[in-house]
């Protein structure tokens, strides 16, 4: 396929080779503001003119809600009548080896002059790397992605397709034919496993990414749920990517692996202790911005329902190293694995975040503690949540916000994360959370986590 970034892929060049492979249709995806994918689908013989002035789409996509309601609630969406551009990346176009007859490209929104718009979350996440280059930084982000599997059902069936033991091989025999297809259809794709194992709870399971550029990286992260969902269905199960599957269920985190860069040198690089002075810049910048970062890599409301202490999911505000309650996980390369390998692991996030959105505001969390030349505090080993009250206030370790409400005033109230999506998406965004929220206010937590379980 002519799919490699170094020349921008001619499309007629690349139908005509999709043709030949028996390719019969593109599909177009993006995520939106609830970290749902939506696309469209053309046929192969549409995509030399769609990669030229796109798809329409409705402008309202900037303002459906988590079960698929559109909020009227942001003044800059707030008609029915509007349309713009959906458009394929070329460079991100792979046939997509579980659907022999789609490819999968990840799409850019332009308004109907073909303009940039703003509320395509893909560009955000484009300018936010443009804005580290002027620093003189890059960087390497990696997802850990967890998920449930289970049998395939009714949407009120749910029931594991392994019972555990957690991390065991025996739970994994359960979904063996799955597992098979999930690694040979990720090679194929272009998507790198890291590692694939059972998670904690009966039927979770992880899989982790390579590293990679960051749009890149929330571009595979798009595909990978893709790639999963059609190895799922063909070995008849259906896979949760919902931050809490159901009250009694673990967590699936979708953590976020990041490295910042100036002229090939890690910047985490360091050792038990922390990173060097820019590193530890890097990581002070995303705990002084936490509670506005979470607002966006941990969202909705399913995201607040994870968010519990003791169950590794990052629930107090803190850093540590290889501390696995920390929201700020600091790993440290070390001789045996090499100074690359170093990286600090955001906790507080998930598939309900925007991967776009979610990259774009801890890379502008970090690069601002960079330019900030912020210090960091030596790190808290331990788990605050076994901590009294007293001690937690000792050490200034306060809960990150959890509801919806404390989310919006940590975010609105932020000097700096609120710039990184612009006032559009911003009012957009937040009129989804506030749509969320109210379609909640009178049905139980159960029956709000059961309405979010397959939406990922
Ligand atoms: N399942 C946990 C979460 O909700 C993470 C467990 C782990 O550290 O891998 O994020
Ligand atoms: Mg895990």
């Amino acid at each position: 396929m002519t799919t490699t970034s170094d020349a921008v892929p001619d499309a007629r060049t690349v139908a005509a080779e999709l043709s030949d492979a028996g390719v019969a249709g593109v599909t177009i995806s993006w995520a939106d503001n609830n970290g749902i994918p939506r696309s469209r689908t053309v046929p192969v013989s549409a995509l030399p003119r769609v990669a030229e002035t796109g798809i329409g789409v409705t402008t309202l996509f900037a303002v459906f809600d988590s079960s698929d309601a559109i909020t009227y609630a942001h003044e800059g969406l707030s008609s029915p009548s509007g349309d713009v551009r959906l458009v394929p990346v070329l460079d991100g176009l792979v046939p997509l080896a579980g659907q022999p007859a789609l490819a999968w490209a990840p799409g850019r929104i332009l308004d109907a002059d073909g303009a940039p718009w703003p509320y395509d979350q893909r560009a955000v996440l484009e300018r936010q790397v443009e804005e580290l280059g002027k620093a003189g930084l890059t960087a390497l982000v990696g997802y850990e992605i967890e998920f449930g599997v289970y049998a395939e059902g009714g949407p009120d069936e749910f029931v594991p397709a392994h019972p555990g033991p957690a991390y065991s091989p025996h739970a994994l025999l359960a979904v063996d034919e799955f597992m098979a297809d999930v690694l040979r259809d990720f090679t194929a794709n272009g998507l790198e496993i890291g590692q694939l194992h059972a998670e904690y709870g009966p039927a979770q399971m992880e899989l982790s990414l390579a590293p990679s550029d960051p749009v890149t990286a929330a571009d595979r992260q798009l595909l990978a749920r893709q790639t999963l969902r059609a190895a799922a269905r063909r070995n008849g199960l259906r896979l949760s990517f919902a931050p809490l599957p159901a009250q009694a269920a673990a967590g699936n985190g979708w953590h976020i692996h990041s490295s910042v860069w100036r002229d090939g040198r890690n910047l985490l690089a360091g050792n038990q202790e922390g990173p060097g002075a820019e590193g530890a810049a890097y990581i002070a910048g995303l705990l002084r911005d936490l509670p506005a970062v979470a607002a966006i890599t941990a969202p909705t409301l399913g995201s607040l329902a994870r968010l519990r202490p003791g169950f590794f999911a990052g629930a107090f505000a803190f850093w540590g190293v290889e501390n696995r309650e920390a929201p700020l996980r600091y790993v440290p390369g070390s001789k045996f694995l090499g100074s690359d390998h170093a990286n600090v692991e955001l906790k507080t996030s998930d598939a309900s975040a925007n991967p776009y959105l979610a990259l774009a505001a801890v890379l502008a969390a970090g690069a601002a503690g960079v330019a900030d030349e912020l210090s960091l505090e030596p790190p808290v080993q331990a788990d605050p949540g076994s901590w009294s009250e007293k001690e937690r206030a000792e050490q200034k370790i306060a809960l990150l916000p959890r509801t919806q409400a404390e989310q919006e005033a940590a975010l609105t109230g932020n000097p700096r994360i609120p710039a990184v999506l612009g006032d559009d998406l911003l009012g957009a965004f937040l009129a989804v959370r506030r749509s969320d929220a109210a379609a909640a206010e009178d049905r139980s937590p159960d029956d709000v986590l059961a309405g979010l379980r397959w939406r990922y």
